[in-house]
């Protein structure tokens, strides 16, 4: 089993890691948490595959489980969700010794962790990630929250869990698009932060896909949890550094924007958030060369959907504007000196499109 731990004062949780291990996850949240009623928040695909699995050893003794499921995707991940459970909650009387479990993917996560910061002012909860995603991602670091239709992930806290429990093997079961997803997050740390894990990421890509090596899927959510929790340890609130996590987030989220966040599926668009900062970065931070064009590779293996032909490079910079100011320095943006080495830098109008453009070309490439 691995272990970390994410060290945040009092609100240090530890992170294990371990495949096929759901009933060492029952064990050692009965140990940990000792709760009499645990409270799984769960969607309707996940719980119908792991639910049993879990309760069958969390349920000994005195202990009783709830389960709420909610339906899978992210509109479930909003006021009007979280209100329906909080009903659900009060009627069941949970209180505040009770423990939510969130069993899911990034939606559950960001949901389950938003109804625990707040039923009663704040009650424990365990986060159980089951998607590539969630396990390298949005299990690290405690950020919490629901979409509101004017902005995505606008409402919410930061509250961190007792503990993080990862089961890799859980994948096998993730449609294949998921991967991919989840897959976009796992570079772009190696990108950031370490060059060395690039270049394991290049060399065993093919094999991480194929999800067959149990051992090597271990040591990647184990090296992406390590690097976001010490970005996370320096910055728990996204004052300066953690920013550098947004690498490719600024036209990625411009391409879920303009896209109605029902084409790309988050990873997928900050891949090529990702593809169009390199471009960036070769031209005004002098990103070298041979770097770009293994950046470039990389980015091309990770299936994602082509960019919608309509596209225009101006609608594109319109959506990042009316997300981000822009002042009269520009808008910070995260580049990259070289791979592993990552810089927040104010980037003008010119700079953007440049980047957005290069996009359309390799777009049209891929069409050919
Ligand atoms: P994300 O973690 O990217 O935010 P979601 O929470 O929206 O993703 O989950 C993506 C989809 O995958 C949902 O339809 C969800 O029900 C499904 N899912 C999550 N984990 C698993 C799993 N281990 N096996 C099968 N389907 C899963
Ligand atoms: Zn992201």
């Amino acid at each position: 089993m691995r272990i970390l731990n994410v060290n945040l004062g009092n609100r240090t949780y530890p992170i294990f890691i371990e495949a096929d291990g759901f009933e060492k996850a029952a064990k050692k949240i009965l140990r940990q948490c000792d709760s009499k009623t645990y409270i799984i928040i769960s969607d309707e695909n996940v719980a119908s595959h792991y639910y049993e699995k879990l309760t069958s050893f969390l349920e000994q003794g005195e202990a009783k489980c709830y389960l709420y499921k909610i339906t899978p995707g992210e509109e479930s991940k909003s006021l009007t969700t979280a209100e329906q459970i909080y009903t659900w909650m009060l009627a069941n009387r949970f209180h505040r010794d009770d423990l939510i479990i969130a069993l899911g993917g990034g939606v559950v996560g960001d949901l389950a962790g938003f109804i625990a910061a707040t039923y009663l002012r704040g009650i424990r909860w365990v986060q159980i990630p089951t998607t590539l995603m969630a396990q390298v991602d949005s299990s690290v670091g405690g950020k919490v929250g629901v979409n509101h239709p004017l902005a995505k992930n606008s409402i919410g806290a930061f509250y961190q869990p007792q503990l993080v429990w990862i089961d890799p093997s859980t994948l096998k079961t993730l449609p294949c698009r998921e991967i991919y997803n989840g897959l976009a997050e796992v570079i772009k740390y190696g990108l950031i932060l370490d060059p060395e894990f690039f270049e394991f990421l290049e060399i065993n890509f093919d094999k991480i896909v194929s999800l067959q090596d149990s051992e090597l899927l271990n040591q990647i959510i184990k090296t992406c949890c390590r690097l976001k929790s010490m970005v996370v340890e320096k910055d728990e609130r996204e004052t300066d550094y953690r920013r550098i996590l947004n690498f490719g987030h600024t036209i990625g989220h411009a391409l879920e924007n303009i896209t109605d966040y029902r084409y790309f599926r988050h990873g997928e668009a900050v891949a090529w958030g990702m593809l169009a900062a390199a471009a960036i970065s070769q031209k005004s931070l002098s990103l070298p060369s041979d770097q770009f064009i293994r950046i470039e590779s990389m980015m091309l293996l990770l299936e994602k959907p082509a960019l919608p032909i309509d596209f225009a490079a101006d609608q594109i910079v319109q959506a990042i504007q009316s997300d981000k100011k822009m002042t009269s320095e520009g808008l910070k943006f995260v580049l990259l000196e070289s791979i592993g080495n990552s810089r927040v830098e104010f980037v003008n109008r010119e700079l953007i499109e440049f980047g957005v453009n290069y996009l359309l070309t390799i777009n049209k490439k891929g069409r050919t």
